[in-house]
């Protein structure tokens, strides 16, 4: 009888919490990852392939970044 709280647990987590943005590559929505927790804000592109394929597309860009 002494138990009455019933409100813990009351906001539910969602994935969707998390921050996300869009690729630059294939253009599609992924979100954020532990492992870019200190880069996050220099992130673009969902995956190394993505990664990868901006730099064989574009050569000549100047911005080494990533
Ligand atoms: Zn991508």
């Amino acid at each position: 009888m002494g138990k009455a709280a019933q409100t813990t647990g009351g906001k539910m987590r969602k994935k969707a919490d998390l921050p996300a943005k869009i690729c630059v590559i294939c253009h599609r929505p992924f979100a954020w990852r532990r492992k870019w927790a200190v880069c996050w804000d220099q992130v673009r592109y969902c995956s190394e392939k993505c990664r990868r394929t901006r730099q064989s597309a574009t050569l000549s860009v100047q911005d080494r970044r990533l």
